[in-house]
């Protein structure tokens, strides 16, 4: 297995950036990335020079190995933290943490305490580094937070490092930080997806441990994630209120031109856009994140950025870092960043293609195909409890993908369907297919083991992928997730990842040990142990793996053959959140207990419903207030002119006007109406009638932007906004 440690090194990662192929050639650039690559980050190097060299140990311990954190270093690495701050400006701090809004949150204080002779002493202690209580009573809790113990506590997490937040007028340390209730309940992303790479950690390492493999420490899940999104010019950004209040038109006809040209694809950038990409990029190296890629996207005015993988937890907060970023520098150029999962209709919509793997500290892929049998056979068991738990658990990770923005991409010719299923490519397809009907008793030829191990096709390296419609799909070394929304956090799909891979792997490691139990040991039985342990497993799993096309419509009713679940929409698979097997799962895994996982439910189903009510009130408020007048106006001006051709215009105009407002009223009504007392009732009725009535309206006023004279037509145009770069 051809991973080394330094795959999983974040400076390594800069070698990757710069790479220019010979070594010689060293442009000012390239030297430009090496030198600031993390320099706005409290990492390893800058630990390793400020602290004394016991305590610098005892940190790396807790980063490396997972080991507790010693508090008695907290004051120690908290002055040096500061030091190095204050050297680069920065004059307060804040915890850096993410609540269950999706989003990130922070609340400053001064590194400066005012003393009583009237000055002011610069402090920042190991308390404060290590804890801090934001007054952040107005976080979604889901009901695990009474008012009386508003508080909320952040807890500083040491293995996501330390960074700078710069502005023309100051900067500030960041301290990514976990946020948990004063009864220890998570109110966050972050803590239950540090547990559930506790969870992976010991199901791997024991199956490891099965294996034979002792030099290994410790396993983690390893995360790429590939970031869509737009950018458009401010002025068309400032002038759609649809756009301001909910991150999407509400509004807008079909161009005469979209994408059908497919000639933005990949396309040349046009300046402003890459001196945009070029600041973000280099402002992420600053921060640590190891940007790669960067490419045009499909639709018109859409682009794609992608760093190198790092451990979930770092790369969930870089995802997250990388957004705002993103959506920070966007500004300096004029230009506003759209990280919606649909800004636009009729034009495809943004994702993120979630790259999810399992490593070792020594550096070995746990899904990379080996060059020997016994590597095989061990990707092969791995491989298998991916399968396993897909196949098993495709609520939860439908589940860990829905929103009311993702609604509108899933299922919708641009991304996978709302089925979960899996690519495997055709050669590791046919290695599964050939493992499951060997006969299962040992044999010369042909037999399991024969299959299994000995000749074994070579297993495709890196295979290219020739699927693009599948929602997770094997890419050679890892699975990609396709289905993430592009403006969600990662977190929630990579703690579902986790926690059902490790189920999937303590049980298969249960199974393993029964093969073996009372055999004789050696290299023969423990292959014929393994192979038939995986057969099994494989033949049980089997409706989950899908070659073909995920967009056809052949494919929704083979599906519902197989057994598959397809839940369109995200109320239709948030109602299966709580049931009693995903209760089950996340309280064994110790990730989430049953009130944390209601509590999380809770959250999910009313940021559904706000969202779609902020929507749905912005729609009938435009329509009402923009577009109608406009087309009145239009209509009066068309009245009273003589002859034929325009009083055909004015009759044509004038019943589209009476269509939009029929159906006005009707958006209004459902906008009046709550659908029940509960949360949820008030999103089933969001998905059941605002949602049409929405649409509705839309498909209304499109009607009428077609008609109306431009100079009249108050919203700029899908033409200008998606076209003017
Ligand atoms: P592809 O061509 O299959 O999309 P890339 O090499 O472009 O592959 O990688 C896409 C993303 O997948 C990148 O973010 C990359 O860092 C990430 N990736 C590669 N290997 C792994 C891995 N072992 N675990 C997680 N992510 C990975
Ligand atoms: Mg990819």
């Amino acid at each position: 297995m051809s991973r080394t440690v330094a795959d999983y090194n974040v400076i390594a990662a800069t070698k990757h950036v710069i790479g220019n192929g010979n070594g010689k050639s060293k442009s000012t650039t390239a030297m430009d990335i090496e030198s600031i690559f993390g320099e706005n980050t409290f990492g390893l190097a800058e630990m390793k020079s400020r602290l004394p060299k016991s305590v610098f140990k005892s940190i790396l311990a807790t980063i490396e190995k997972g080991a507790t954190l010693d508090p008695t270093i907290a004051d120690t690495v908290a002055l040096a933290m500061k030091e190095w701050a204050v050297e680069r400006g920065a004059s307060h701090f804040t915890h850096w943490f993410q609540p269950l809004t999706g989003f990130t949150a922070e609340k400053h204080d001064s590194f400066i305490t005012p003393n009583e002779g009237g000055g002011a002493i610069a402090q920042f202690s190991g308390k404060e580094l290590i804890q801090g209580e934001p007054d952040a009573s107005s976080f979604p809790s889901g009901g695990v937070r009474a008012t009386f113990e508003a508080r909320g506590y952040t807890a500083w997490d040491p293995t996501s490092p330390a960074f700078i937040v710069e502005n023309k007028n100051g900067s500030y340390l960041a301290i990514p930080t976990a946020f948990a209730s004063w009864g220890g309940e998570a109110l966050d992303h972050k803590t239950p997806l540090l547990r559930s790479m506790q969870t992976l950690n010991s199901a791997a390492m024991r199956v490891l441990g099965l294996f034979g493999v002792k030099d290994a420490h410790k396993v983690f899940s390893t995360v790429g994630v590939e970031q869509e999104y737009f950018l458009i010019d401010e002025e068309y950004y400032f002038r759609r209120p649809d756009l301001v209040t909910t991150g999407r038109t509400l509004f807008g006809a079909k161009p005469p031109r979209g994408q059908e040209l497919d000639d933005h694809y990949f396309g040349s950038i046009p300046d402003r856009v890459l001196a945009c990409m070029l600041e973000t990029e280099k402002e992420l190296y600053r921060l640590g994140v190891p940007v790669k890629t960067r490419h045009n996207e499909v639709a018109p005015g859409q682009y794609e950025i992608a760093p190198i993988f790092e451990n979930s937890n770092v790369a969930a907060d870089h995802q997250q870092l990388l957004m705002l970023t993103l959506e920070r520098v966007a500004r300096h150029h004029g230009l506003v960043c759209l990280m919606h999962e649909k800004p636009f209709a009729g034009i495809n919509g943004s994702g993120k293609h979630n790259n999810w793997s399992m490593a070792t500290d020594t550096g070995m892929n746990l899904l990379e195909p080996g060059d020997t049998p016994h590597d095989n056979i061990q990707f092969l068991f791995f491989c298998a409890a991916v399968i396993r738990a897909v196949h098993r658990h495709q609520d939860l990770l439908r589940i860990s993908v829905a929103t009311a923005g993702n609604d509108h991409r899933l299922g919708a010719n641009e991304a996978p369907p709302a089925i979960i299923s899996i690519f495997l490519g055709e050669q590791l397809e046919d290695v599964f297919k050939q493992l499951e009907s060997g006969p299962a008793t040992e044999s010369k030829q042909g037999g399991l083991m024969g299959l299994g191990v000995k000749t074994l096709p070579n297993l495709p390296r890196h295979a290219g992928d020739r699927n693009r419609t599948s929602p997770f799909a094997f890419t050679g070394n890892k699975f990609e997730f396709r289905a993430v929304g592009s403006s969600q956090s990662v977190s929630f799909p990579n703690i579902v990842l986790n926690v059902i891979v490790a189920e999937s792997l303590v049980e298969m490691g249960d199974l393993l040990e029964a093969e073996l139990a009372g055999k004789k040991k050696n290299k023969a039985v423990f292959e014929q142990a393994v192979a038939d342990v995986v057969k099994a497993v494989i033949h049980d799993s089997k409706p989950i793996i899908f070659g073909g096309d995920n967009y056809a419509d052949a494919w929704h009713k083979e599906a519902e053959k197989r057994g598959l679940l397809n839940l369109r929409t995200t109320m239709d698979a948030y109602e299966h959140l709580l049931d009693e097997k995903n209760i089950k799962l996340f309280e064994r895994a110790e990730v989430l207990s049953e009130v944390e996982l209601r509590a999380r439910e809770e959250i999910l189903v009313e940021q559904y419903f706000i969202k779609i009510n902020i929507e749905a009130e912005t729609t009938e408020y435009l329509a009402r207030t923009y577009l109608l007048p406009a087309a009145v106006k239009y209509l009066s001006q068309l009245s009273g002119v003589g002859g034929k051709g325009i009083k055909s215009v004015a009759d044509t105009v004038e019943k589209a006007v009476d269509k939009f407002c029929k159906k006005l009223d009707k958006l209004s009504e459902q906008n009046r109406e709550l659908g029940g007392d509960s949360v949820h009732e008030k999103a089933r009725h969001m998905r059941d009638n605002v949602i049409p009535a929405m649409a509705e309206m839309r498909t209304a006023a499109d009607a009428l932007e077609a008609l109306v004279a431009h100079d009249l037509w108050p919203l700029p145009t899908y033409r200008e906004i998606l076209w003017i770069k």
